[in-house]
């Protein structure tokens, strides 16, 4: 069993290089080295959000065998957009697993070897991530075969009580998921609940609400009306692709405290992104 800062025990297992916490009503966090998937649903009918590091496949699996049972398959994989960590295990998923994947059109091009995203600015504000991440690789994944628009209606296949929530910035074709029946929010990299740019924090993994990872953000005005879009929902609970779940009051705050002070949290004071720079 885990503890958060509010003190509440919540279910938590071990498989693999991570663990799996139970957020909210089926929803199950998989913390895959430094990214979080989402498993959302139940034995009978669940969808994965997210597709983890790269080489994780098998890690992602067993998890979902620690959940769901002896070989568990989703009806889908849900993506909040297309960088290396969110779709590194992906095609090894669909290897095993020939279901379809859902994301925001304008994702599209990332996701079927067309383009590539921006290189990351490794220059942003210190920290060894930021640093290691002109390593990180940005060249395309291919699954044009698996890949399906989300519906223009805000609904997701196999999620049903959830809506899909465009919110830019981080990329142009980030979403985040929503249900709205108990305010549980699937952030993707809309925001960060660690300073990812900071290696020890990274490692702490200290609850902080902060912006979506600087070295690969490159539209900072869209990213800080998305965090306003979501802070205006007061999610009750929520994952982020980096970091902790976060819960309560706690979250309230630092949400609210991230979308009133974007530029003087979230934003590089330099960085080729940055437009005072220009
Ligand atoms: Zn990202
Ligand atoms: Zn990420």
């Amino acid at each position: 069993m885990g503890h958060n800062k509010q003190g509440r025990t919540v279910p938590m297992t071990s498989v693999g290089s991570g663990t799996i916490q139970l957020v909210a009503h089926q929803v199950h966090c998989y913390t895959n080295q430094i990214v979080n998937v989402s498993f959302v649903g139940d034995r009978s009918k669940w969808v994965l959000v997210d597709a983890g590091m790269p080489h994780s496949g098998s890690k992602i699996m067993e998890a979902a065998e620690e959940l769901f049972g002896e070989g568990a398959k989703p009806k889908a994989i849900v993506l909040t957009h297309g960088h290396f960590d969110h779709v590194g295990s992906l095609i090894e998923l669909l290897d095993e697993w020939d279901v379809p994947v859902y994301a925001h059109p304008l994702e599209a091009p990332y996701l079927t070897g067309e383009t590539s995203y921006n290189e990351p600015d490794p220059s942003v504000s210190g920290g060894m991530v930021a640093k290691l991440s002109a390593f990180f690789p940005n060249k395309p994944v291919d699954i044009s075969e698996h890949l399906h628009n989300l519906p223009h209606d805000g609904t997701i296949p196999f999620m049903p009580g959830w809506q899909w929530i465009h919110t830019p910035g981080h990329t142009q074709g980030h979403i985040s998921i929503y249900r709205a029946s108990d305010k549980t929010l699937i952030a993707g990299d809309a925001f960060t609940t660690v300073r990812q740019e900071d290696m020890l924090e990274v490692v702490k993994q200290d609850m902080e609400i902060n912006g979506p990872p600087r070295y690969f953000t490159p539209d900072w005005e869209a990213a800080e009306l998305s965090v306003k879009k979501l802070a205006a929902l007061m999610p009750h609970y929520v994952v982020t692709g980096h970091g902790v779940p976060a819960f309560g009051e706690e979250l309230v705050e630092g949400l609210t405290n991230l979308a009133g002070n974007f530029q003087k949290i979230a934003v590089p004071e330099h960085g080729k992104y940055v437009d005072r720079d220009k």
